[in-house]
């Protein structure tokens, strides 16, 4: 009997708890083959790239280092296409790969189509390489005018790390949306007079035109000259799965079932922000806090699969949002299951410390899982939140 073929497409946040769980709950199994696939053989942690965009070192970590000893293998390659009649997978256009069951999570980037001219003059912390471009830049800058574009919590970290590692700067944070919009009203504050105290200049309401060669202009006329533009609004995703004919949403995000499974292509599992997944309080955002178990809960059906058993439905609820704000400061906000603000809230050296923790702790976390996988099935649920009728 030919061994079951599970290709695990992406080594982010999700798809590496994917494999490490597959990869250590099939260990020894004849019957089961785990391939994964990333663009890189480093991990990229996304979580350090506005750190990265300073010149602050990424660590080296290798995805096929940590794999070793589970017996699932690496194959290092750009996925450029899809054959969903087909179950197979593309890499850089002369290797093909089929799969009986495919673990999508390809992640998503910073959109950079939606406004004319971002494409073509803003910087990204897309990768990590991308990170290190910006990185050479500011670093050559001298003085002048950094415009983040997106107030967004990623807009935020960025603009506080590059003002506080370049006091010479003059940095501008533009977005639809407050800084901390979604914080209660003392976090705001704390986060909102933390960038005021890190002298960036952060402009709300207001809506990115267009961005030129050496200003970005705005929807009213108004223009902000610019030396150098961070752009980190809105996000998207590969366009992989759609022109598959898998069920996308409007922003090309997979379709997901209580499962995790593709609601067209039930072979398919998609996790992290690659996928669209309802709760209890509606579709989950992107981030690695939800990656994480995304990708334990796909391996764990996928095993509960083989044994032929049903998958049990997925449950998430959110408990922190935190924020750097440069080194030594942060607002660490915790949230409702549905990722409302709770009262409480930490700042501070403290919350700078409890933000650098929880950035760290997803390598260790991966080691850990490839040891023992039950240890990787730990997280809140949600409760109420997120409860099925009918289960528990
Ligand atoms: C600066 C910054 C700070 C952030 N801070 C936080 C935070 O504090 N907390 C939080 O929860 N979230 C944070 N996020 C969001 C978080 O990083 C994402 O939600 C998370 O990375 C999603 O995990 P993922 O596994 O879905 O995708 P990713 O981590 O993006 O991984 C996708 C992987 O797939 C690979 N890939 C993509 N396309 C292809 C292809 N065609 N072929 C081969 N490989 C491919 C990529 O190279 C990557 O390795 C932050 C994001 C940024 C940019």
């Amino acid at each position: 009997m030919s061994a079951h073929r599970v290709v695990v497409l992406g080594a982010g946040y999700a798809g590496m708890a994917a494999a490490i769980q597959l990869g250590a709950r099939a260990k020894g199994r004849e019957d089961v083959q785990v391939t994964v696939v990333n663009a890189q053989e480093r991990f990229t942690e996304r979580l350090r790239l506005h750190m990265a965009a300073t010149g602050q070192s990424l660590a080296e970590l290798s995805v096929p280092e940590l794999l070793e000893g589970t017996g699932a293998r690496f194959v290092r390659g750009w996925v450029t296409g899809m054959d969903a009649d087909a179950k197979a997978v593309r890499i850089d256009d002369d290797q093909v790969l089929h799969y009986d069951t495919l673990v999508y999570g390809l992640g998503s980037v910073a959109d950079t189509v939606a406004v004319p001219g971002v494409e073509d003059y803003a910087y990204t912390l897309n990768s990590a390489q991308d990170a290190e471009v910006l990185a050479d830049r500011l670093a050559r800058l001298g003085g002048g005018t950094v415009v983040v574009g997106g107030s967004g919590l990623t807009g935020v970290e960025s603009a506080a790390e590059i003002a506080e590692r370049y006091p010479e700067l003059n940095v501008v944070l533009l977005g639809r949306g407050e800084p901390g919009a979604a914080m209660n009203p003392k976090a705001k504050a704390y986060l909102q007079a933390a960038l005021q105290r890190l002298g960036v200049e952060v402009h709300s309401g207001v809506e990115v035109a267009k961005v030129l060669p050496h200003a970005v202009e705005l929807a009213g006329g108004e223009s902000v000259a610019a030396d150098v533009v961070l752009w980190t609004s809105g996000t998207r995703v590969s366009p992989l799965a759609a022109a598959a004919g898998l069920t996308v949403d409007e922003y090309g995000r997979i379709v997901a079932d209580t499962a995790l499974r593709s609601v067209s292509h039930p072979e398919v599992y998609a996790v992290g922000d690659a996928a669209a997944i309802r709760q209890g309080y509606g579709l989950m955002h992107g981030t690695c806090q939800g990656g994480m178990p995304t990708g334990v809960h796909a391996a764990v059906s996928i095993v509960r699969e083989l044994k032929g058993k049903q998958p049990k439905p997925f449950r998430f609820g959110y408990y922190h949002t935190p924020v750097s704000l440069g080194r030594n400061d942060a607002v660490v906000q915790f949230t409702h299951p549905d990722d409302s603000p709770r009262r409480i809230f930490l700042t501070g050296r403290f919350a700078a410390r409890y933000k650098e923790t929880v950035t760290a702790s997803p390598w260790p976390t991966y080691g850990r899982m490839k040891k023992m996988p039950a240890s990787g099935a730990f997280w809140p649920h949600g409760g109420r939140f997120t409860r099925v009728r009918g289960t528990r």
